[in-house]
């Protein structure tokens, strides 16, 4: 099932205790779709300026991306965003935020983007977030995730967006924030309460007629937990993993929109022929979380745009091996 993420397509400057990047390619959306290519179609909407490169645009399209809904704003510049990470990379400071033309952004989807089933409302104003899920009113799967600037800013618009999604894709201490619970587990079951009020459920109409498809908010909860791994809670399960040991982290950027990339695809592509279930979503977090530990190897978008299903597959299975254990009961 085709994908449509909306979201930052940016300039990153990066600075890392193994090197730097004073321009590269970045943003929520572009490091998403990259990830996501590996199994869907994907279509980008999002603005970029007149400085954006027609190389940046070749690096989506070289991995299948549709980028047609990349909209150039005469005049404008791109989203830029410098950051900086400490000796562990476990710390970054972003040093600076240029929105640029994602001011007075409205979101224009052509009919193609509007048609896709599964929807990733990429780290963007959730005003926005609501007006790109209010075009896609019959999608199968929605999936957001979003930033403590959005929590602190604009919590209740944040709120609403939440309650029209299947998916929140968050980092734990995003989860804590939001919700003022210091449990994580509490945290998610709080958002996993949330319904939309009577109405805004039309926006959650069922694409397939078969389906019994309530408004019931969201059902997923992702918690990220950066080198630690990530959770996934439903209402009646948990499940957790730890991020693939690497010896070598050379820059964490955009490793949680690549994670969601491998997250989301891979549902995307199961939802084809299978119901959104445990096993499903568990097989989706050994998926998102392969893609993310490739994604941090190397600066921005470098390695993932090398990388091959091989080799996602490959590391799949050794994070199976990684986390298998026997239940040989203790002695009394
Ligand atoms: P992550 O490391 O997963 O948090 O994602 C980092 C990516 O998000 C970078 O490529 C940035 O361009 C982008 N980014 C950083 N700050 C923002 C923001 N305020 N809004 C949207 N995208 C952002």
């Amino acid at each position: 099932m085709s994908i449509t993420v909306v979201g930052s397509i940016a300039y990153d400057a990066v600075k890392t205790p193994f090197g730097e990047r004073e321009r590269m390619l970045g943003g929520a959306a572009v490091h998403f779709a990259l990830a996501a290519s590996f199994f869907e179609q994907v279509r980008v909407v999002g603005p970029v300026g007149d400085d954006f490169g027609e190389a940046e645009l070749q690096v989506m399209r070289g991995r299948g991306v549709d980028v047609s809904d990349v909209e150039r704003v005469p005049g404008g510049k791109t989203f830029f965003w410098r950051g900086e990470y400490g000796w562990d990379l476990n710390s970054r400071e972003t040093l600076d935020t240029q929105l640029g033309v994602f001011e007075g952004f409205q979101p224009k989807l052509s009919p193609d983007s509007r048609s896709s089933d599964v929807l990733f409302l990429a780290n963007i104003q959730p005003d926005l977030q609501r007006e790109v899920r209010a075009q896609l009113p019959g999608a199968r799967f929605v999936a957001l995730d979003s930033m403590n600037l959005w929590i602190d800013i604009a919590r209740d618009s944040l709120v609403e967006a939440i309650k029209l999604c299947d998916c929140v894709i968050l980092n734990d201490a995003e989860l804590r924030q939001l919700t003022g619970k210091p449990s994580l587990l509490l945290a998610a079951r709080d958002v996993l309460s949330w319904t939309p009020a009577a109405g805004d459920g039309e926006t959650r109409g069922a694409s397939d007629a078969g389906e019994a498809r309530g408004v019931g908010g969201p059902r997923v909860i992702v918690a990220k937990q950066g080198e630690y791994g990530a959770a996934l809670i439903t209402a009646d399960s948990f499940f957790s993993l730890p991020a693939f040991p690497l010896e070598s982290v050379v820059d964490p950027t955009g490793a949680g929109d690549t994670f969601a990339g491998g997250f989301v695809g891979y549902i995307a592509d199961r939802l084809r022929s299978e119901e959104l279930s445990d096993e499903l979503l568990r097989a989706a977090m050994a998926h998102g979380t392969a893609l993310a530990s490739f994604n941090v190897e190397e600066f921005g978008t470098e390695r993932v745009v090398r990388l091959t299903s091989e080799e996602i597959a490959a590391r799949v299975q050794e994070l199976r091996e990684i986390t298998r254990f026997s239940d040989a009961p203790a002695k009394s």
